[in-house]
């Protein structure tokens, strides 16, 4: 007889048992303030994974649809006093419902796999999507999720090529590593520039070494934890055998994945520049501008980093940084929930934009390269000029390089 195939091991859903009921997450949560529906709250997924956990429920369509509609954000993590891992407790449940109906979001996983680490293809439907959208052929019919697709794309900029090292300008104060994430090279090579131009004159020699591959957020959040962790792991490996100080990077969703799962330290740009400051600091240019700070929900709820971009943009002089008014509540970025989500995305966008208007800023700047498509488009659908750009690339700008 053949011995039986071990099987794969269980999703660990226990912690749900840490929950007490309490319910002070709850007005924290996004999704509940939407729908003000108890099971689209933390409290109420919670108890939805409680009950598969202890058997007494299955996960059908309509459970399914309350745990897929968590946007990750772990505003309730972070408030929880007794320290529920919220985070891990619904990548779990997500891992749970891959297992039980692997049918489900096989579409949008399938893209996911064509297009990460695939660069070439990447561009491809970088350089279609922007013609899609200056000819403005998104107004004809088509297919939602392509439309949608079509105007997340931001301007591009020649590729970052890997492999390459970039001496620090100046005084020598170490080396680091840019982890470029899969998108990066191809949506954020502006970003990238910038970020080593600017490490560079804090000091910095920027190592970027080749085959990075993907950090393995989309993975670890959508259903396959354990590929995700891999991948982190697997990513942190191309900096091994480097003397390095620190591996960072310009998007805070990578690098929140990168520093809960990658098992090395990494640092997301902003916070590793305002830790690490030159004395005297280079001379910056003065910026005369207004421009408004998202903070991502990777900064605030998982690295807890805090307003670091903000510090950071003052140091710019004449440059007004303020704040975008509602920064404690998610974008509706959340991966690909913007596009598996589009209303409740949408939702959660629209007054981002109305306050970004009321400012009357003349930029949006953001630390991760989910919310800047996001919000980007946004700013495109309303026929406005601006684009989201990354913190860095203000500093950069404002270099002065002798
Ligand atoms: S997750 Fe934490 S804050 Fe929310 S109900 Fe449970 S114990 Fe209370
Ligand atoms: S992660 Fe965000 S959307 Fe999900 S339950 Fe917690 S607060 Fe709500």
């Amino acid at each position: 007889m053949e011995p039986s195939a071990k099987p794969a091991p269980q999703p660990d859903l226990s912690a749900t048992q840490q929950c007490v009921m309490c319910g002070m997450c709850v007005p924290h949560c996004p999704t509940y303030a939407l729908s003000r529906n108890e099971a689209d709250g933390p409290r109420g997924r919670i108890s939805l994974m409680l009950g598969i956990h202890q058997g007494r429920l299955e996960a059908d369509e309509k459970v399914i649809e309350h745990l897929d509609g968590c946007l990750s954000c772990r505003a309730c993590e972070r408030i929880c006093p007794s320290k529920v891992p919220y985070g891990a407790l619904i990548d779990a449940g997500r891992a749970h419902i891959l297992a039980t109906s692997p049918e489900r979001g096989a579409g949008m996983r399938r893209l996911r796999d064509a297009l990460l680490l695939r660069p070439a293809r990447l561009r491809l439907v970088g350089l279609a999507a922007r013609l899609i959208q200056a000819l403005r052929l998104d107004r004809l019919p088509m297919p939602g999720r392509l439309k949608r697709l079509a105007l997340l794309a931001p301007p591009l900029a020649p590729a970052l090529r890997a492999g390459d090292h970039y001496p620090a300008t100046g005084i020598r104060r170490g080396a680091v590593g840019l982890f470029l994430g899969c998108m990066g090279p191809v949506f954020e090579a502006e970003n990238l520039r910038a970020a080593i131009r600017v490490l560079n004159a804090w000091g910095y020699d920027v190592h970027v070494p080749p085959a990075q591959g993907c950090c393995g957020a989309m993975h670890q959040h959508g259903g396959a934890p354990d590929k995700g962790t891999s991948m982190a792991r697997q990513a942190m490996q191309a900096f091994a055998g480097r003397t390095l100080d620190a591996v960072v990077g310009v998007s805070s969703g990578c690098m929140a994945q990168l520093t809960e799962h990658g098992g090395a330290a990494a640092f997301e740009l902003t916070d590793f520049l305002i830790r690490h400051l030159p004395d005297p600091m280079p001379a910056l240019n003065p910026l005369p501008r207004k421009v408004a700070v998202h903070l991502p929900c990777t900064q605030r709820n998982v690295l807890r980093t805090g307003d670091t971009a903000v510090d950071l943009l003052k140091l710019i002089p004449e440059l007004d940084v303020i704040e975008l008014p509602g920064n404690d509540r998610c974008c509706g970025a959340a991966g690909t929930h913007m596009l598996t989500h589009p209303e409740q995305a949408d939702a959660l966008r629209a007054p981002k934009i109305e306050a970004f208007q009321a400012l009357g800023a003349d930029q949006l700047a953001s630390t991760n390269i989910g919310c800047a498509m996001h919000l980007g488009a946004g700013l495109r659908a309303d026929d406005r000029k601006a684009e989201v750009i990354h913190p860095v690339r203000l500093l950069a700008e404002a270099l002065r390089i002798p």
